[in-house]
């Protein structure tokens, strides 16, 4: 551990830290620096603030019946150029970001909904952090679908029950509505009555702050609306200093094909010809204007930047940083 190794070694490291090691500078500076790097948790600088992108879970995605406007052919060809074939391995993915004394939590995975196995890791990476859920003051909600919304409530109690979850009120006005739960259009009933069974009990405690158009929510995060997917499907652009995140929830699932096209939907969109437009027109603007941004289900940790590619767009990963004080 590095705690105990004798101090010529941390001499030497710091010798090696100091001459800027190269790619090749040995085992010994691996072994004697720690950084914060933890599996399934990956820290990320955004001006002065710090965001944890925490991993909970991935899921397999049969794309040949999930996807619209396209066919098993023309997915299997762009997941071909991807180096994938169908099903696809999603990520579920939250992110914390800690902004004075308020710990911010983006997203809540799928909590019990997927069942054993497939998400439901967000409390244990939260614990890795030596966060609490009693620690976690806001939640931030993209939407309320069940990988984004059903880690907030275990067996009827919330997870974070000091928390104040924020959400389009659009969310709440659709899924939480009484005569909804039969289902709408098609739309199945069990989004809406897990939606409501995961908002429910922060609802009855008077936690939930439904906000409405392009709002400040909290100091540094400003909610944007992104419907189509949902009706209140909503961004959060965090700014530090002259740097942004902004954490776009579903404006796409599927890194492989719905980059290169962004024409193809899904079927778990509520709207999928205002998704569709939603997704051309945002992805167009993170290109222009080279901005970072967090996707619930691009590769874990899902950040990275957005480029114009062809006909469509193309993603690009940020750096991995595992060294000492990163
Ligand atoms: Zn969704």
């Amino acid at each position: 551990m590095p705690s105990q190794r004798p101090l010529p070694i941390l001499l030497l490291v710091a010798a090696l830290a100091a001459a800027a090691p190269a790619l090749h500078a040995g085992p010994v500076a691996e072994q004697a620096t720690a950084s914060r790097q933890q599996p399934g948790i990956q820290h990320y600088a955004v001006g002065a603030l710090q965001v944890a992108a925490l991993s909970d879970g991935s899921v397999p995605q049969d794309l040949h019946a999930l996807l619209l406007g396209t066919t098993p052919a023309q997915t299997d060809a762009l997941l071909h150029q991807a180096f994938r074939r169908n099903p696809v391995e999603a990520s579920i993915n939250a992110y914390l970001v800690t902004i004075g004394e308020r710990h911010v939590l983006i997203e809540t995975g799928a909590g019990t909904l997927f069942g054993p196995g497939n998400g439901g890791k967000l409390v244990q990476r939260l614990a890795a952090l030596g966060i609490a859920p009693e620690a976690i003051t806001d939640v931030l909600i993209t939407h309320i679908h069940a990988d984004h919304s059903g880690g907030l409530s275990q067996d009827g109690k919330p997870v974070f029950p000091n928390a104040v979850v924020h959400v389009g009120q659009a969310e709440v006005d659709y899924f939480l509505a009484p005569d909804h739960q039969q289902g709408v259009k098609g739309y199945d009933a069990a989004y809406f009555q897990q939606g409501t069974a995961s908002l429910g009990p922060y609802v009855a405690r008077g936690q939930v702050r439904g906000f409405q158009g392009q709002t400040e929510i909290l100091p540094g995060i400003t909610a944007i609306p992104a419907p189509g997917h949902t009706p209140g499907h909503s961004f959060y652009r965090l700014q530090s200093q002259d740097e942004s995140l902004t954490f776009i929830g579903d404006l796409l699932h599927v890194q492989s094909v719905q980059m290169p096209r962004p024409d193809i939907t899904i079927v778990y969109d509520v709207d999928p010809a205002a998704a569709r437009a939603t997704r051309e027109r945002f992805l167009s603007q993170f290109a222009q204007e080279r901005t970072a941004i967090a996707g619930a289900h691009l590769a874990f940790p899902g950040i990275g930047h957005v480029r114009a590619q062809g006909k469509g767009f193309g993603f690009v990963p940020v750096d991995h940083r595992d060294r000492a004080g990163e």
